[in-house]
């Protein structure tokens, strides 16, 4: 019998990709003939930032479609990008599917999508193919789409999203107290993108409940809570990179070779490491506050500045920043997250609290000092200090700012609580016996890749 073929669609954005790509080298180490289906923008850049040695195309396929947007259109207008996508894609999609079925030897057994693509889900029940949707957040903010029209109906939110007024819900008994105005849509500033988001949002509910199997990168052990109340909803998580074959799992920036050797250097469980993810920006004077603030730490950090974190980076530490600290800290624009997590030195986790990060943290037993901005990242934050209770959260000031002193302090008293440290160690031991032979997810991913 043939190898079963499954091709895999992931939402361009690097926080989608990642999850999607591990995912794909697990089903590939099972045997799987995988197709990995990017945007050509995207497709571009992560071939481009493959190390040499990497030869992950030996093991997965990797093609592209067009986004309908022209080279030089700006990708981070997220409304703009999605509904070309919704434009062009589906028709392109149904064309490469129909392009591979031609040989019989090749046919796509069951195609992946990332629920945010949730009009690729619809291409393969139109041509009948299995369909499965793949949640790459927490498994309480898929819960949270699920439950839109009641809390329109109940006047929680209007049609558009926007919060009645602040109020604390809970989806059910047994799931995390949410703020409405921390709902992830309703964190974004800017109200015609808030909501054309939810618009996008709204839609993708159908598909996604749809689907023939619902996959989340997530465990039991951290929302028990949430699969208890959705049983469809199906954690596999969390996805690592134990799991890949040693693989780059499609970057889209190239890693700093250095950043491991430098780490080698440093002392068990000292070094703060300081990433915020793939797309948050920061203004000028945060910027420079974090520098100092970590400077004031006095430990050692290494800290992810990618080219586009803030205007002009080059230039925009602190005067005499970058020589005061060079004994002290590492700054580089991009490295291997899992690996650096693992690695013995690493104390403190400075995150963003993008979901990816989260579950990488908890994986590698590390506490958290939470620095979110926006969309699920606030109410991951909440997940993690409040609920969770594995990280403290940095406060702005009445200017809106996090200030250095605020930075060094925080950081002392998550370095100083055990119960912190604690309780981390306690959940990455139980999320890694999930995916252990016997564990939940295991036993998730195993049935999953029968059923395929
Ligand atoms: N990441 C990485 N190297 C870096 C910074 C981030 O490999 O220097 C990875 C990180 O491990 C995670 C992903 O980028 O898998 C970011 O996803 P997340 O959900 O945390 O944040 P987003 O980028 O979606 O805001």
């Amino acid at each position: 019998m043939r190898n079963p073929h499954v091709l895999l669609i992931p939402y361009p954005a690097q926080g989608h990709v990642i999850p999607l790509m591990e995912l794909a080298l697990n089903l590939a180490k099972h045997g799987f003939k995988v197709t990995f289906v990017n945007t050509e923008f995207i497709h571009e850049r992560v071939i481009n930032a493959l190390p040499g040695t990497d030869n992950v195309q030996e093991l997965i396929q990797m093609v592209s479609l067009p986004d309908g947007l022209e080279s030089s259109d700006n990708r981070s207008e997220i409304g703009k990008l999605s509904e070309s996508i919704l434009d062009v894609m589906p028709g392109e999609l149904n064309a490469l599917i129909e392009r591979i079925n031609g040989s019989e030897s090749e046919k796509i057994s069951c195609l992946i999508a990332d629920a945010t693509m949730g009009w690729a889900l619809e291409v393969a029940e139109k041509m009948g193919i299995k369909k499965v949707a793949f949640w790459p957040a927490a498994a309480a903010l898929l819960a949270l789409l699920f439950k839109i029209p009641s809390l329109i109906d109940d006047g929680i939110i209007d049609s558009d999203g926007k919060p009645m007024k602040n109020q604390k819900i809970q989806l059910s008994p047994t799931m995390p107290v949410m703020k409405t105005m921390d709902l992830y849509w309703s964190c974004i500033n800017d109200e015609l993108t808030r909501k054309l988001i939810f618009k996008l949002l709204v839609k993708i509910v159908r598909p996604t409940k749809s689907a023939d199997r619902l996959i989340s990168n997530s465990s039991y052990w951290l929302e028990s809570g949430t699969f208890a109340s959705y049983p469809d909803i199906l954690p596999i998580g969390p996805l690592l990179a134990s799991n890949r074959l040693g693989k780059s799992t499609g970057y889209f920036w190239r890693e700093d070779s250095g950043c491991l050797a430098w780490l080698d250097q440093q002392p068990p469980d000292s070094v703060i490491y300081v990433a915020f993810g793939s797309f948050t920006v920061f203004d000028h004077n945060q910027f420079q506050e974090l520098a100092l603030g970590l400077e004031l730490t006095d430990r050692p950090f290494l800290w992810v500045v990618r080219q586009n974190i803030t205007e002009d980076v080059d230039n925009a530490y602190p005067t005499g920043f970058e020589e005061r600290v060079q004994h002290q800290g590492r700054m580089v624009s991009w490295v291997p997250q899992q690996k650096v997590l693992s690695h013995p030195s690493v104390a403190c986790f400075i995150s963003h609290c993008g979901w990816n990060s989260t579950i990488e943290g908890i994986s590698n037993g590390i506490p958290f000092l939470c620095w979110p901005y926006f969309t699920d990242q606030i109410f991951n934050k909440s997940y993690i200090c409040d609920y969770l209770k594995i990280g403290l959260e940095l406060n702005k000031d009445d200017n809106g700012i996090i200030r250095r002193v605020e930075i060094k302090n925080k950081l002392e008293r998550v370095l100083g609580d055990e119960g912190l440290k604690e309780r981390v160690l306690d959940l990455q031991a139980k999320i890694l016996n999930g995916v252990r032979e016997g564990g939940s997810s295991y036993k998730n991913f195993n049935d999953f890749v029968a059923w395929i």
